[in-house]
Parts: structure tokens; C-alpha cells; sequence
């Protein structure tokens, strides 16, 4: 994989850390669980999406683009680290939020990342949820063209060929990392959505030949269509990169008994997760993807998954900013303040 080829801007904070998590490896007493802090790359309180970015970024530079528009859920992390790039190449960005929790609460509709969405002075439209949102962008895009703007559309979750090689790139670097090292990592877990980082993992993994078994915790949808969805982006990827055919349908493997009520609806197990990692390690998750991943990663420690003596490797994605969205859920202070 030779990613000089393609253009890149170079924003992120890599290499990101690659950390023991000695609290929480004893608290569950089983493997060894090691972090990789992704949810530290820089832009806005950083996040996955950042690597897909530089790949995706580089190319609207590239086309002359002054205005980028792109789609996701309200609470998308996606979108504010696409909207702090943005401002950062000086290019306007215009977003499109789907209303896909019908959640009715203010913080989740006005704060954490839709309050980041205009502190970096993206404009934001809304829509109902079930609409082609990837359709959606691509009129709206259109409408903008007619104006005479020059318009870069970026697909939800920027989980393309092209963004999915920031994730390659990401599986390269981690183990590089664990080599230099001398760190054996036995299995990797993270959180999986648009499919874009399980894709550019999968492929980096496979096409530098380590072995190392790749989990996805599904947030949305039903496994069959994750691990297709997957698949086919990660057989995009590979073609891309020159490798085609390195990723089988055996290599793709996610887990989506997670998910519970739905995307963006928090759960019992992921409150957990936030809680253990916060408390036990100081370190934040959230609530859509890293919470319910981490809570997968635990189920599975509590259920004997994997061997004492293993080594499992989380890669933190980020999303802490949602957080902010979502206070309510965890009831922790109600008491009205005294007048
Ligand atoms: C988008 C996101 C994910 C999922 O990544 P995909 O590439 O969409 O599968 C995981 N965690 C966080 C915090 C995210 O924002």
C-alpha cells in the first residue's frame, strides 16, 4: 500500500496513541485491553472521521472546491469534524441533519456536536428521518451548483474508497506501532457504522498479511447488511489501493447485538461502558459509537470470548463532543437550581 499516491491533507495527529488500560483490565479480569486514541487526532475534539478527511479534502482542493456539503445524523460526528476542516481550508460547508431518534430533547437537537456544527460556521439544514440521505445531498448539491458554486459532496460518514484509505493507512500505523513496540496484539475491536473504518481496516490488515481478527460493533444496522456493507466497500478499497481481492467475506465479521432500541439510542450497557471508561481510566466515550462498542467489547470479556493472556486492542473512534446531547440520559443531577 503505497499512500503517496493519492492526494492527502496532512491535519490529523497521527500517529495517535497507543496505550495499556491497566483499571479496566483488572476491573474485568480477563485479557489485556489496550487502547489506540483515535478519538485524539486533533481537529475539534478529534474523532475517526478526521482520517477519512485528509483523504477526502485533499480532493476537493484538488477540483477547486469552495464549498463542501455532506450528511448525517443530528448528533453526526462526522459532520463536525467535516465542518472544523472545512473552516480550516477556508471552504464553506453546508450540512444536512436526519432526524433519526425522533428525540424531542433541546441538548440533543442544540448542543454537543450540532452547537460545534455552527460554532465552525457550517449552515445546517434538517430532515426527516428515512430519506436517501445520500440523495438528498447530491439536489442540495445541485442547487448550490446552479448558483455557481463549486461543490464537493462528501457521502455520510465520508465512508467512501477514498476515505476509507485513511483507515488503511490507520491499520498500518498501528502496526507499526505495536512492532516497535514488541506489543502482540491478538484481536482488534471497534465500533462500526457507515462501514468506512471496518473497510479501510480490513483492507489495510489483509493487505500487509498480520492476522490479527478485526470485530465491528454494529450501532445501526442488522449484521447481515453490516458485514455486506462492509464487505463491498473494503473490495472498493483494495481496488483502489492496487490489492484487489485481498478482503473475503470470511474477513469481515461484525457483531451487532448491541444496537438496542435503535442508531443514537442509548442503552443500559453503554452507559455502563461511558462510566467504566470514565472512571476507570479517565477517558471519555460516547454515547452513538464508542459507547456501544466499548459495551460490546465488555459483554464479550464478561462472556469468556476471549482468552485470559490475550491482548485486545480497542481503537477509541471518538464522538466525546455528543456527550453533551445526550446528559438527560444519564440522570445524574435534577435538583433544580435554588432561586
Ligand atoms: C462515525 C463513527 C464511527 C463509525 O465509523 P464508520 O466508519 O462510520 O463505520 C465510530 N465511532 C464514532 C465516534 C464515529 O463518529
Amino acid at each position: 500500500m503505497h499512500f503517496s499516491r493519492f492526494p492527502r491533507t496532512r491535519l490529523a495527529h497521527l500517529p495517535t496513541a497507543l496505550e495499556p488500560m491497566p483499571r479496566l483490565s483488572d476491573a474485568l479480569g480477563g485479557p489485556e485491553l489496550w487502547i489506540k486514541r483515535d478519538d485524539c487526532t486533533g481537529l475539534s475534539t478529534g474523532g475517526n472521521k478526521t482520517r477519512k478527511l485528509e483523504f477526502l479534502m485533499a480532493e476537493a482542493l484538488c477540483e477547486g472546491t469552495d464549498l463542501i456539503v455532506t450528511q448525517g445524523a443530528t448528533q453526526s460526528n462526522h459532520a463536525r469534524q467535516t465542518a472544523a476542516f472545512a473552516a480550516r481550508l477556508g471552504m464553506a460547508c453546508h450540512i444536512l441533519l436526519e432526524d433519526r431518534t425522533g428525540s424531542n430533547e433541546p441538548s440533543y437537537n442544540a448542543n454537543g456536536n450540532v452547537f460545534l456544527d455552527y460554532l465552525h460556521g457550517a449552515t445546517v439544514e434538517r430532515r426527516p428521518g428515512g430519506l436517501d440521505m445520500n440523495a438528498e445531498i447530491e439536489d442540495v448539491a445541485d442547487r448550490f451548483r446552479s448558483q455557481g458554486r463549486k461543490v464537493y459532496t462528501i457521502p455520510g460518514g465520508g465512508s467512501n474508497a477514498t476515505g476509507a484509505l485513511g483507515y488503511a493507512n490507520c491499520a498500518m500505523e498501528l502496526v507499526n506501532q505495536a512492532n516497535c513496540m514488541e506489543l502482540r496484539i491478538d484481536h482488534i475491536v471497534h465500533a462500526t457504522g457507515s462501514a468506512g473504518t471496518q473497510a479501510g481496516l480490513i483492507t489495510g490488515l489483509k493487505a500487509i498479511n498480520v492476522n490479527i481478527p478485526l470485530l465491528g460493533i454494529g450501532v445501526r444496522a442488522p449484521k447481515a447488511q453490516q458485514e455486506a456493507n462492509v464487505l463491498r466497500l473494503a473490495q472498493a478499497t483494495a481496488e483502489k489501493l492496487g490489492c484487489p481481492g485481498v478482503v473475503g467475506a470470511e474477513d469481515v465479521v461484525a457483531n451487532t447485538d448491541y444496537v438496542g432500541d435503535g442508531y443514537g439510542i442509548l442503552t443500559p450497557g453503554g452507559i455502563e461502558a461511558i462510566e467504566m471508561f470514565a472512571r476507570l481510566e479517565g477517558i471519555l466515550l460516547d454515547p452513538v459509537y464508542s459507547g456501544k462498542g466499548a459495551a460490546g467489547l465488555i459483554d464479550l470479556i464478561r462472556k469468556g470470548h476471549f482468552e485470559k493472556g490475550e491482548r485486545v486492542l480497542f481503537i477509541h473512534t471518538g464522538g466525546s463532543a455528543a456527550l453533551f446531547g445526550y446528559t438527560p440520559a444519564f440522570g445524574y443531577d435534577d435538583t433544580p437550581i435554588a432561586a
